[in-house]
């Protein structure tokens, strides 16, 4: 038996069955590293970051130590972000498939109160949440944690930077010292320090190198003669790749949304990522960014962790990050799982001491590379082969993949192959299809029918 199968640990035979039929074949090395441990039920501090599998090795944790029978929250996994959230989420109730009457409940958010006490006073045994919400519900007595037996932080220094620390410790304050705490973080500043050290108990540390080499990432250098000239070679950049889904990374808020502003101005498909949109514009940003509608998505760093965006052609530093670290994290999302991905970074003279010392962490030196050709400039810039229809009507009205698809196709409609992604939400959908068909299949969707009625469709 091979050291990175999952069937050489303790796990129950239901969850390594499923395992199987998910397809997960052998440990990704956080997991191989920190699941003995969990499963003894140790405390554990894990340097992970998205994409390592991390979730799946505190999920396996979480279902292996749940009682079922037990109808009471053994579990409380905190992240960052709704989005996170949900993906945790998703993930748990994937691999606990197999265990029935299994209760995953997330509680974040920007998402109405009103639902999630009536959610509450159903029960669950596991709840997945941000620290603000999940410390309101505290406050009002509608959730109660005295049962709880296993407590996981996610992405533990975005939580911190985001400035969870007080809501952490109150929560923290009322789930019983006698249960086990995972910690999973990008990164381990002094802070996540201080607080293991309160929180947890003589915790195992784990770190894993990432998933990545330097074969599947290609690192590019390009130089900007100054601020006003970065906008410039960015679009040369674009027009030279044309990656399908890029991300571009700048420092501050108002820089994406310039940033953002600016590529559209051009033609571009791009579209900014930052803390002060609304929710629904967000999830409205990602949406038409994961089913590839939009190509370019300008972000700040807390904005883009830990969205799991699989196979990421670039990554485009507009700036080098502040810190190295955060950089090559930043880097790390592109050529996921062995796809190839680029990592082009743009500098100038000013930032050339940051550049000394990222060579310095990388033990590699990095030369400015020339410049795609100007005359790029003066073609039309290139555009995402999707398009996105957003109908009025989601889960709540009963809606599944399979009748937008179904009324997409059907008679004389579009291919399958002309079908994008399909994403549901309470009370809207979302289709990708390609771009060269979209009105026609705006038309099936507006004149014909879903679940025997009506839905107001629009391209957005
Ligand atoms: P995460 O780092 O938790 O965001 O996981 C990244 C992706 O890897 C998720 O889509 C998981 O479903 C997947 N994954 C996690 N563990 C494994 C595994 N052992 N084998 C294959 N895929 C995995």
């Amino acid at each position: 038996m091979n050291q990175t199968d999952f069937s050489c640990l303790k796990l129950q035979h239901a969850l390594l069955e499923n395992l199987k039929t998910l397809g997960y074949q052998s440990m990704t090395p956080v997991q191989e590293q920190s699941l003995p441990y969990i499963l003894q039920a140790k405390d554990v501090i894990a340097q992970a970051q998205t994409g390592s599998g991390k979730t799946a090795a505190f999920g396996l944790g979480v279902l292996e130590k749940l009682n079922v029978k037990r109808f009471c929250i053994q579990s409380l996994i905190l992240c960052p972000t709704r989005e996170l959230a949900d993906q945790v989420a998703k993930e748990i109730r994937k691999l606990g498939r197999s265990i029935h009457n299994i209760k995953v409940l997330t509680l974040c958010g920007g998402m109405p109160f009103g639902p999630q006490v009536g959610s509450l006073e159903h029960g669950a045994h596991i709840i997945v949440g941000t620290p603000g919400r999940i410390e309101d519900h505290l406050g009002k007595g509608t959730l109660k944690l005295d049962d709880v037996n296993l407590l996981v932080l996610d992405e533990a220094d975005r939580m911190l930077e985001m400035g969870f620390q007080s809501q952490l410790d109150s929560i923290i304050d009322r789930i019983s010292t006698d249960r086990q705490t995972l910690m999973f973080s990008a990164t381990f500043p002094e802070q996540i320090k201080l607080v293991a050290r309160r929180i947890m108990k003589q915790p195992v540390t784990i770190q894993v190198e990432s998933r990545h080499d330097d074969s599947t990432i290609q690192q590019h250098l390009f130089q900007a003669k100054d601020t006003a000239h970065r906008l410039t070679v960015l679009r040369l950049l674009l027009q030279h790749y044309q990656p399908e889904s890029a991300v571009v990374f700048c420092n501050t808020k108002i820089e994406t949304q310039e940033v953002a502003d600016k590529l559209s101005d051009y033609g571009f498909s791009a579209m900014a990522l930052h803390g002060d949109l609304e929710q629904r514009d967000r999830d409205q940003t990602l949406v038409r960014f994961i089913n590839k509608s939009i190509s370019i998505l300008v972000a700040t760093d807390v904005a883009a962790r830990g969205l799991d965006i699989e196979s990421l052609d670039a990554v485009i530093n507009y700036q080098i990050a502040r810190e190295i670290e955060v950089h090559v994290h930043r880097i790390g999302r592109t050529g996921r799982a062995g796809n190839k991905g680029i990592a082009l970074t743009i500098i100038t003279d000013k930032e050339k001491y940051k550049l000394a010392k990222l060579e310095d962490y990388l033990n590699q030196s990095i030369k400015p590379e020339s410049l795609p050709p100007v005359n790029l400039l003066d073609k039309p810039a290139y555009q995402p082969s999707m398009v996105t229809l957003q109908i009025d009507g989601g889960k709540k009205q009963k809606l599944r993949p399979g009748d937008i698809l179904g009324a997409l196709t059907g008679k004389n409609g579009i291919t399958g192959k002309q079908v994008g992604k399909i994403q549901l939400f309470p009370n809207k959908a979302y289709v990708a299809v390609s771009r060269d068909v979209a009105q026609y299949a705006l038309s099936k969707l507006s004149e014909g029918q879903l679940k025997g009625r009506s839905f107001r469709a629009r391209l957005i």
